[in-house]
């Protein structure tokens, strides 16, 4: 499944959860909703979003019952040639794919070749940092460059989303703890982020930081080990690598960060970025606003956005 956050343009209603199709987007609540209906459960059809909320934030915090019953809502769509849940994908806007609640937990200096271009050296341990919800955006949104930095950057990063409580998890069975994979954009405000040693300011700027377009949930993608990842500037290459070149890859970071910190559904992993940031280009390229980039992740897609 290909899960989003949408709205209707017309309506301006609440962001709710969708599955996206091909050029439809199924709403998962009302989809599940009628499945209800057609098993004679119309006393659960009528509490539906307690079963399978709509809003994003609810149904992530549901967690693995809420996966789980869109799966069901999906195939009985899918099976039922059912029509009157769905949208083309042109009549609806898509936000952030991930809960506005998510802790959303950085990892820096993970790609061998990254570091060289840095000119930093190898980590013995993750190097950790976060983004705030202020920093979020999703798919359709600009990257709001701030007035304070003129070193805006991109950084293409596979993102890991986590479908169930995770706490002293163990390597081998950290896979089981994610519900899916999306792309993340790590935009980082270089002089900010090196003014000081701690590199919160440059990286957790008010609407810098896209996510998107979906996730893709772990039935489609079980394996995110080896995966080209891309990014282009006006559409001009400038990262492309594969993750199996992590240097702590998934399952370890998932063991190390929950080991130290809880996580919960709807959290997420920004994995590191491989090479070929406009920081390192001689001479350094920074983003300015009209600039668009656009981030590429085999067997997710891709996301691509406007600075502002
Ligand atoms: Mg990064």
């Amino acid at each position: 499944m290909k899960l989003v956050s949408y709205r209707c343009k017309k309506s301006y209603g609440a962001f709710r959860i969708g599955i996206v199709d091909g050029d439809k987007v199924m709403d998962v609540n009302e989809a599940f909703r009628q499945y209800l209906l057609a098993n004679g459960e119309k006393d659960h059809a009528n509490t539906v979003d307690s079963l399978l909320p709509s809003a994003p934030n609810s149904y992530y915090a549901l967690g693995e019952q809420a996966f789980k019953r869109s799966q069901i809502a999906y195939d009985f769509v899918k099976d039922h040639s059912i029509e009157n849940v769905s949208f083309n994908r042109n009549e609806v806007v898509l936000s952030q794919p991930i809960p506005t609640t998510a802790k959303v937990i950085c990892v820096g200096k993970n790609y061998s070749e990254h570091v060289k271009e840095m000119k930093s050296e190898i980590p013995t341990f993750p190097v950790l940092f976060a983004k705030f919800p202020n920093a979020m955006i999703g798919p359709e949104d600009p990257i709001l460059k701030s007035v304070h930095t003129n070193e805006l950057d991109y950084e293409a990063e596979l993102a890991v989303v986590i479908g169930k409580t995770a706490s002293h998890v163990h390597q081998q069975d950290a896979l089981d703890y994610v519900v899916g994979y999306t792309i993340g954009n790590d935009s980082s405000a270089r002089d900010l982020q090196k003014r000081t040693p701690q590199w919160l300011q440059g990286k957790s700027l008010d609407h810098s930081s896209p996510i998107g377009p979906w996730v893709v949930t772990t039935d489609e993608l079980p394996d995110p080990s080896n995966l080209d990842i891309k990014s282009f500037v006006n559409g001009e290459p400038r990262q492309s690598s594969n993750t199996k070149h992590l240097i702590f890859d998934v399952p370890f970071l998932i063991e190390f960060i929950s080991g130290l910190i809880t996580l919960n559904p709807g959290d997420v992993i920004l994995s590191g970025t491989p090479d070929g940031v406009g920081f390192a280009m001689d001479p350094p390229q920074f983003l300015n606003a009209g600039d668009s980039v656009r981030i590429e992740i085999e067997k997710i897609g891709q996301l691509e956005n406007k600075v502002k």
